[in-house]
């Protein structure tokens, strides 16, 4: 993530002193001392744990290998964040990304704080006994600082329910007699899993561009036709068009999107792009989504790449450059790869006039800056990829209670703690002439201070 968190924190706290709705109570040099207060307690983390893993490689090779646990906030309840495994991980990006944690539990009001973890290596040149290894040594060094009701991981980039599942193993090893189902989230449902976690994020993902363009739109189509916003105006043309997509990204969370999108009823799509690390694949009437979903799950999650492999997924397509995906003219582009992909250099190819952030900051402030200029609709990470973690929250709560609910009650209420969210931002987007991530990180900042002055934390 390019932008620091603290930066945006500290914006948004600008912005809110001005507000004469928030915090009324606190009145004149006292109200900037606690806007003081704020800033620098929301813009460090609470805590920075760092530790160099043993591991005996299988060549017999020792290796030390970085790895990160970052405890950002936790005023809201129990640190809560995924732990990433990639080969660029440092500590600055997962202090940031602890610090969008705190910010969207806040916003979805799930009752859990900000934390995030990381292991500086690239997954895919370990085998499978060294990446158990490299999940136990990470519990064990981190044991005391995490558990159900201190700070809960998930998968993230580069891992998954299998290194879930190997956490909590650990985890329960090292305390045995304690709860620890709510250690870890994100584990297979066979171990304490939630039904329904593996598609949320992406799930989630398309349903905010559901609920806005159909749900929001078509309820507040009056007031909205007569606005002279042109957000609101952009956003009515294209609610009753027939929606080309492009998705960017083909694993957990874009496949999942990409698979809403082309069986909703509530709008008319074509996804007619996908792409992965690999390739972009196009076909102008749309492709086979569930046979591309098929292929990946059978190949490494990687899409096809050649004629062979088409005719063997049995899909129609053209085979272009992995980057070519951001540039297609298409109406919505949904970005669920890796941070930093729209960026200052190439945000004026960029032709969709809607991006839906599937990823965590896959476009710059920069770039979201000039488009937003411009008049494209972003529906930032914030709201947009929140579904993995209020689906974790689920799984905490059936593990504590040990009682586990049907797929179709774990989608219930993750759409209906997404709907209660957009109800509170969708108008306030409509309504201010700020950016969807602004109200969103303003929102999210409110919940958060209100509970900090009430704990007594502002002086
Ligand atoms: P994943 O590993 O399952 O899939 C990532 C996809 O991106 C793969 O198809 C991969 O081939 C593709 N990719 C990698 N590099 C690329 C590149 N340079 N250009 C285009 N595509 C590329 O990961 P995921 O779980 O789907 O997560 C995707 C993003 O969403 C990550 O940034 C993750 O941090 C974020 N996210 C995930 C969740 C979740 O619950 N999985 C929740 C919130 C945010």
């Amino acid at each position: 993530m390019s932008v620091l968190m603290s930066e945006i924190i500290g914006r948004s706290l600008d912005d809110l002193l001005e507000e004469p709705t928030f915090l009324t109570e606190l009145k004149d040099g006292y109200r900037e001392k606690a806007f003081k207060s704020l800033a620098a307690i929301l813009s460090t983390p609470n805590h920075v744990h760092k530790a160099f893993l043993r591991i005996v490689l299988e060549n017999d090779e020792v290796v030390r290998i970085p790895a990160y646990r970052i405890q950002h906030n936790n005023t809201l309840g129990p640190y809560k964040g995924g732990i990433r495994f990639h080969e660029s991980v440092n500590e600055d990006e997962v202090v940031n990304l602890a610090a969008l944690m705190t910010l969207k539990n806040a916003l979805h009001e799930v009752p859990f704080g900000g934390g995030k973890g990381g292991v500086a290596i690239n997954p895919r040149e370990y085998d499978v006994r060294e990446l158990y290894q490299i999940c136990k040594k990470y519990v064990q060094y981190f044991s005391d600082i995490l558990g159900p009701d201190k700070d809960i991981p998930a998968p993230d980039a580069g891992t998954g329910e299998r290194e879930m599942n190997w956490m909590m193993s650990e985890y329960k090893s090292i305390r045995p007699g304690q709860r620890y189902r709510g250690s870890f989230t994100g584990k297979s449902v066979m171990n304490g899993g939630s039904l329904g976690r593996r598609e949320a994020t992406g799930k989630g993902v398309y349903f905010t561009l559901r609920y806005f363009l159909k749900d929001y739109l078509t309820e507040n189509q009056q007031q909205l036709s007569e606005s002279d916003n042109p957000i609101a105006q952009t956003a009515l043309a294209y609610r009753d068009r027939k929606l080309k997509l492009a998705v960017q990204g083909f694993g957990n969370v874009g496949s999942v999107a990409a698979l809403e999108a082309v069986h909703c009823d509530h709008l008319s799509n074509q996804v007619v792009a996908v792409s992965d690390r690999n390739v972009t694949l196009y076909h102008p009437e749309g492709l086979n989504i569930p046979a591309l979903v098929q292929f990946t799950a059978m190949n490494r999650g990687d899409l096809p790449q050649t004629a062979e492999e088409l005719a063997e997924a049995g899909v129609q397509a053209e085979v272009l450059d992995r980057e070519d995906i951001l540039y297609m003219d298409v109406d919505v582009l949904v970005l669920a790869a890796l941070e930093n992909q729209i960026h200052q250099d190439n945000v004026s190819r960029v032709q969709a006039r809607i991006m839906v952030e599937g990823a965590n900051a896959p476009i710059t402030e920069e770039a979201d800056t000039m488009l937003t200029q411009q008049g494209a609709i972003i529906i930032p990470d914030i709201l947009a990829n929140a579904g993995g973690v209020i689906v974790s929250y689920l799984e905490w709560l059936q593990g504590r209670e040990t009682q586990f609910y049907s797929e179709d009650e774990v989608f219930k209420q993750l759409f209906d703690k997404m709907s209660t969210t957009m109800k509170a931002v969708y108008p306030a987007y409509m309504g201010t002439g700020k950016s969807l991530r602004q109200v969103c990180y303003n929102q999210a900042i409110m919940k958060l201070s209100a509970n900090l002055y009430l704990q007594g934390k502002l002086f």
